[in-house]
């Protein structure tokens, strides 16, 4: 059995995992990241928890077929710099280069995080039959990433796709973090739906979440907004609807260009399950061009959580090499 190592570089931890050639994680090892942290200093820890899952697998470095790492951050599509990380307060870095100093005889390959997840539940998770997949990260900001024909795919830049900064509203007010309006990060993360939270509860009506969400702290749990549209709240069905307005705009975009084959969509709003996905496809099916005629794909959850990340990693010296078996 030939084995591979997948890297999750995160801004809080690194998942290092040791992967077999059916895409399963056999063993994992984690440390903090602990940034701001020299990328000398990161490759240590990285280092440090590879040599441990050789060691208690008894594996010599050599029957590692490669070595993968998913950054939060650009990376360059031909010398695999790693040009800017903001979490981890890192530009510049070189880290296949770091990491093939301490590993000289094994393959080395580096993506961004988001197409490491999209590209493992391509290969052994929700995507797995499929021949292209779209995938949607809702949570802080949307993000994501597109394979087609099993490769990430990475357009004229090489830098891939921005979901989160289609346009999705031309007579937007709010500002997004790029400085455009009316893109779909600005209504379908847990910033937007705090935001249209507020708003639909400013007139004074009556609302379960009108004591349950404290406008003043930071955060904001999505969790209760869905279950009290789930209980049939007013005020909380007319957030998911907007919600859904939106996110069934940019996935009606994608579809009508590329027509994926299938839809996920992942991130934390994404464990909303059945209240978000039920009215998503209803609406995405109603407003897709010949969605009668040319049916709009299946829209789904991830399955395999932070394991994704991991097993993309760890495949990416497979790119373009057709490995899946069906299921
Ligand atoms: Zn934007």
């Amino acid at each position: 059995m030939a084995y591979s190592i997948g890297i999750d570089l995160g801004g809080t931890n690194i998942v290092v995992g040791l992967v077999d050639e059916s895409c399963a994680v056999v063993d994992r090892e984690s440390a903090k990241t602990r940034a701001p942290r020299s990328a000398e200093s990161l490759t240590d820890s990285i280092a440090s928890c590879i040599e441990k899952l050789l060691a208690r697998h008894h594996l010599p470095v050599k029957q590692l077929q490669a070595i993968g790492i998913g950054v939060p951050g650009v990376v360059h599509p031909e010398t695999g710099e790693l040009l800017h990380a903001t979490n981890l307060f890192l530009k510049n870095v070189d880290f296949p280069g770091l990491i093939r100093a301490r590993f000289p005889e094994v393959t080395v390959c580096i993506a961004n995080d988001a197409d490491c997840a999209v590209f493992g539940e391509y290969l052994a998770g929700a995507a797995r039959n499929y021949k292209s997949a779209l995938m949607l990260t809702l949570g802080t900001g949307v993000g994501g990433g597109f394979i087609l024909e099993n490769r990430i795919f990475r357009g004229a830049t090489g830098f891939g796709i921005e979901p989160g900064h289609m346009a999705v509203e031309t007579e937007g007010t709010v500002e997004c973090s790029c400085g455009q309006r009316g893109c779909l990060e600005v209504y379908t993360t847990i910033r937007g739906l705090k935001r249209m939270t507020r708003e639909a509860l400013s007139g004074g009506r009556a609302s379960v979440l009108r004591d349950r969400v404290d406008f003043a702290e930071p955060s904001f749990n999505a969790r209760l907004l869905f279950e009290a549209a789930a209980r049939g709240d007013v005020v909380a069905n007319e957030v998911l609807d907007r919600f859904v307005h939106y996110l069934a705009i940019g996935i009606r975009n994608f579809v009508v260009l590329y027509r994926p084959h299938i839809i996920l969509l992942g991130g934390g709003i994404s464990h909303a399950g059945d209240v978000l996905l039920k009215p998503l496809r209803a609406k995405v099916a109603r407003t897709t061009v010949s969605g009668d005629v040319l049916p709009p794909p299946p829209i789904e959850c991830c399955r395999l959580g932070n394991d994704a990340g991991v097993i993309g990693a760890a495949m990416l010296h497979r790119e373009g090499l057709d490995m899946r078996t069906p299921a």
